[in-house]
């Protein structure tokens, strides 16, 4: 959102000489934070997955405000935004791994592995954060079935 993530047009904005500022992950588009995180057609796949696993209706955001501010699913338990957020900020930060895994390596997970890391990873970093009953909302959203 402040336009810091390393992306191909952020990069050709400050200097840095770049053989293309197209996305490397489909090359339909200008590589910016925004078409990285929420529009490539790879993203937009994830987060769909995503908000299948949580039973809930695909979301369009096309911002990046609109993607990762908090809103709530799981009603207004402090448990459940928390777990809400931290799974988006996990979704963010997977996709701008794999990004790089493709730019940097030349390969990268498909999407039903991209999800299954941000399944693992998402759950171990809100097990290791979040205290009370985090496992029960958990169990009790069915969140736990797919790892
Ligand atoms: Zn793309």
């Amino acid at each position: 959102m402040k336009q810091r993530l390393p992306v191909r047009t952020e990069l050709d904005k400050r200097g840095v000489d770049l053989h293309s500022v197209r996305c490397p992950m489909c090359d339909e588009d200008l590589e910016t934070a925004e078409h990285t995180l929420i529009n490539c057609k790879f993203a937009k796949d994830v987060w769909n997955r995503v908000y299948k696993w949580w039973n809930i209706n695909s979301v369009s955001a096309h911002t990046l405000s609109n993607a990762f501010k908090e809103n709530c699913i799981l009603g207004t338990s402090k448990s459940g935004k928390y777990i809400w957020q931290a799974l988006k900020w996990t979704c963010g930060y997977l996709l701008w791994k794999n990004r790089n895994s493709r730019e940097f390596k030349g390969d990268s997970w498909t999407v039903p592995l991209a999800v299954n890391e941000i399944q693992i990873m998402s759950f171990d970093w809100i097990a290791r954060r979040i205290k009370g009953d985090w496992m029960k909302l958990w169990f009790y959203n069915g969140l736990i079935m797919h790892l």
